[in-house]
């Protein structure tokens, strides 16, 4: 299959191409529709909303939602554990559902009856995949939604689907082989785990091989990491963005350029403390509002970090995108509106081998956020020695941020000493 034909088409042309206002229009309609259902339906959602002090006649529209609060993964486990098996969440008896999974949490995700369920196909099709596909589908099939969730969106598209799961490689080549495999849906560094099995029994993958695209999820892709899989089979490999409670969120295009927000939800991006709305280019965290009558999560709050783009996208869909998923809310610091990361700091310390252990306080001085970097060493440099302006330099270009630095004795951290201690407090 050529290139433009992998590139061109959409899987709902009329809905991934609307205008402002039609996008708009069709997030209102749904959301207005959901709130009067789930209210009248899940005795968890009648109870956010009575907590609230909101009726559903409130909710007509995207910019009522913030009269609601987000419930978390935490909050989700918790409610399941205290009205299980579902939280009050469900709308159907639980013997009407297709499929019930369990996933770490633990947290019961259920599968309703309504075709693709988790809305994966407008994302595979984005990347690229087609009818006839052959498709390796190498997510575990057992427990957790994965392998199952991906299947039913490949077969919805068309694609002929091989349930491979997790693991053997050498089969998983074999088979690659054998059925002239086009597809592989996974994780990126599982592929490229295959392509070094092929090349090891001497095969070629770029010739004996016939994978032409890749959907890849459920770990941070960087470039390095998809530039060598795409160059070892020479083929396009894009990735997604979802969770198992709510399916596909984001997907990425034939340009690449970020994940297209899926048409099944209504994606926003909140402070994740004060869950003020953010707008473009401005980093928080992912809350989803899934249009599924079945298991209605209103303000889902996937603990993911991100942000997003309205800039237009060449290949015509018009959803927002997000930038990149920058990690998890309960391993950074917000500071001065920058995401402070424990493993980027850390990336910026390693530079320097005469710090020997460190870490980041963060106060707030007249209402303005203050970031103090402590450095373990067994001798501080003297007053005006370079080391004191490379460190802060490399500091403010690696997390954007201005550091005080204070140096301390050997000894002061421990191996339970806290990477980021937060000291400032807020007025509730
Ligand atoms: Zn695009």
């Amino acid at each position: 299959m050529t290139a433009s034909t992998r590139s061109s088409g959409y899987y709902n042309r009329e809905r991934e191409t609307a205008s402002p206002e039609g996008w708009r229009s069709y997030h209102d309609r749904q959301i207005k529709s959901l709130a009067e259902q789930a209210y009248k339906m899940a005795p968890a959602i009648t109870d956010l909303f009575d907590r609230a002090g909101v009726k559903p006649a409130d909710i007509t529209s995207v910019d009522d939602l913030k009269l609601l609060p987000a419930t978390t993964k935490t909050d989700l486990a918790r409610l399941q554990a205290e009205n299980p098996p579902f939280g009050g969440f469900l709308t159907v008896p639980v013997n009407q559902l297709k499929r019930i999974f369990m996933s770490p949490g633990p947290i019961y995700d259920p599968q309703g009856q309504t075709n693709e369920f988790w809305g994966w196909a407008e994302g595979f099709y984005a990347s690229g995949f087609r009818p006839r596909d052959v498709v390796i589908n190498t997510f575990g099939y057992q427990m957790t939604p994965a392998g199952l969730m991906f299947e039913e969106s490949l077969l919805d598209i068309g694609c002929c689907v091989i349930p491979t799961g997790v693991g053997n490689s050498e089969t998983q080549v074999k088979i690659m082989k054998d059925m002239g495999v086009t597809g592989f849906v996974g994780m990126a560094s599982f592929l490229r785990k295959i392509g070094q099995t092929a090349i090891a029994e001497g095969l070629d993958p770029r010739k004996d091989l016939a994978l032409e695209i890749g959907y890849v999820a459920a770990e941070i892709l960087t470039d390095a990491l998809r530039g060598e899989v795409e160059e070892m089979f020479g083929m396009r490999l894009r990735q997604g963005y979802g969770t198992a409670d709510c399916g596909c969120l984001a997907y990425e295009c034939s340009e690449r350029n970020g994940m297209h927000f899926t048409s099944n939800a209504y994606i926003e991006i909140l402070d994740p403390r004060t869950r003020e709305v953010m707008g473009p280019g401005e980093p928080g965290e992912v809350v989803v509002t899934l249009f599924n009558s079945t298991y209605p999560l209103i303000r889902f709050a996937t603990g993911d970090l991100s942000a997003f783009t309205t800039e237009a996208c060449a290949c015509g869909r018009t959803a927002p995108r997000l930038t990149k998923i920058m990690g998890r809310v309960d391993q950074v610091t917000k500071v001065k509106g920058m995401f402070v990361h424990p493993q980027q700091a850390s990336a910026v310390i390693a530079k320097f081998p005469q710090v020997e252990k460190f870490q980041i306080v963060v106060t707030r001085v007249n209402e303005i956020d203050k970031l103090t970097f402590k450095l373990e060493m067994a001798q501080a440099p003297a007053t005006g020695d370079p080391f004191y302006g490379e460190i802060a330099g490399a500091i403010q270009e690696g997390i954007k941020l201005r550091p005080e630095l204070e140096i301390i004795t050997p000894g002061t951290l421990t191996e339970k000493s806290e990477l980021i201690v937060d000291e400032r407090v807020w007025d509730q």
